[in-house]
């Protein structure tokens, strides 16, 4: 990464904003889920170790620009303060009187967390007075937030946009996200092996055309498939399908051919007579019937793809193999979570829903790199640059 890090600057007494991804999901006041605020402890406890006045921020959910205590980040606050075993002054406002007093109190080594950010609408406008006032804490600006750095928000990139942080560095979170997939994509440990998923080829155009550029093997499952199923000519019954993108689909299975990339698509398919849990389901190799469709990938074809994963160097994995929120249809994006466990691969899951069902069936701690950010490492992939990254200061 040619970006500055905390690492390359000194953080002793300075105010230092830092931008986090704490969009934790809450249900009754109780975190669900942990890993976004253990992914930003590193760069915390760094921080505060090195002796800044570290001044946290975030957002949470869609508060749609209003105080609204259902999104306050306050049991954040009191969590953070358990899992790091030391206080976490909590502000009740953003850029009000509470923080403008706590961040005024905060020692070296001490750390506030400012309440979410999207209860002011300035936040996504990236409005300049909201970053100057955001600015008044912040004598360095670290964002360690990859999961909103393909936004160009107030938090994210307008304060280093409009001038108001002149030092502007990212945290070990984000360093190690572009490192890991930067690494990945510039110069893989080859075979190279892609597998992409989900409902849609049309979101995920831009990535395919990129990865094509870089990868030995590309393969694809979930409804995307049929798409490309279909633009052959092949009959793919009632699965979803995205008939305006026929003529691209061809163009893509075109280009990996001329570039020499085996592009697998699904040998069988597990397909139903209704979108339902309970729905009938029978194994279909090839065409499917009219009256059927397709909601995830059959045993052969988890067997191919396991066997093309097996010898991989690299493999990077983004988007479920089916309909995996029902258990019929969970099979093929199980055994592609195993399978990436059990390959001596470095393993990249690219967020979202693949990240959630490799954490769900306990492969986790088997994988190189979950990404934090399921948008943000899609458009990385995609070779797009994240304006959260783009406004931070180059290494000299
Ligand atoms: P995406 O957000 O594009 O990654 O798509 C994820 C969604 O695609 C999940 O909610 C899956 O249920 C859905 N999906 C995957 N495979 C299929 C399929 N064969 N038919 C319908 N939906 C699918």
């Amino acid at each position: 990464m040619n970006k500055k890090t905390i690492k390359d600057i000194d953080v002793a007494g300075k105010k230092c904003l830092v931008r986090v991804d704490f969009n934790v999901p809450i249900v009754d006041g109780v975190i669900t889920d942990l890993n976004r605020i253990e992914g930003a402890i590193p760069t915390i406890k760094y921080l505060s170790d090195k002796g800044a006045k570290v001044i946290l921020c975030s957002h949470m959910g869609r508060p749609k620009g209003e105080f609204n205590m259902k999104y306050s980040l306050r049991p954040v606050a009191v969590k953070l303060a358990e899992m790091l075993g030391k206080p976490v002054t909590f502000a009740t406002d953003v850029i009000g009187q509470d923080a403008q007093a706590k961040v005024a109190a905060c020692k070296n080594g001490e750390i506030v967390l400012l309440e979410n950010l999207r209860f002011h609408n300035e936040e996504e406008k990236n409005d300049k007075g909201f970053c100057e006032a955001l600015s008044k804490f912040c004598e360095i600006y670290v964002n360690d937030a990859f999961g909103t750095a393909h936004r160009a928000h107030a938090s994210t990139a307008g304060i280093v946009q409009y001038g108001f942080a002149k030092v502007a560095v990212a945290g070990f979170l984000i360093g190690r996200e572009l490192d890991i997939m930067g690494g990945a994509l510039e110069n893989p440990k080859r075979p190279f092996v892609a597998i992409l998923g989900g409902a849609k080829v049309s979101d995920k155009i831009g990535v395919i055309n990129n990865l094509l550029e870089k990868v030995d093997t590309l393969i694809i499952g979930g409804a995307m498939a049929y798409t490309f199923f279909a633009a052959e000519g092949r009959k793919v019954g009632n699965s979803l399908c995205e008939p305006d993108k026929f003529g691209l689909a061809k163009e893509l299975i075109e280009k990996a051919k001329a570039k020499g990339v085996k592009f697998l698509l699904p040998a069988d398919n597990v397909c139903s007579d209704k979108f339902d849990a309970n729905a009938n389901t029978q194994i279909v190799h090839g065409e499917i019937p009219d009256g059927w469709q397709g909601l995830d990938i059959g045993p052969e074809t988890c067997r191919l793809y396991a066997e093309a994963v097996k010898n991989a160097g690299t493999v990077i994995w983004n988007g479920p193999m089916g309909v995996f929120e029902m258990e019929k249809f969970a099979q093929g994006t199980k055994a592609v979570a195993k399978a990436l466990a059990e390959s001596g691969a470095i393993t990249i899951i690219g967020g979202g829903d693949s990240a959630a069902a490799v954490t769900q069936l306990g492969y986790a701690d088997k994988m190189t790199h979950i990404s934090t950010g399921g948008g943000a490492s899609l458009e990385f992939l995609e070779g797009i640059e994240l304006p959260g990254v783009a406004c931070l200061n180059d290494k000299e």
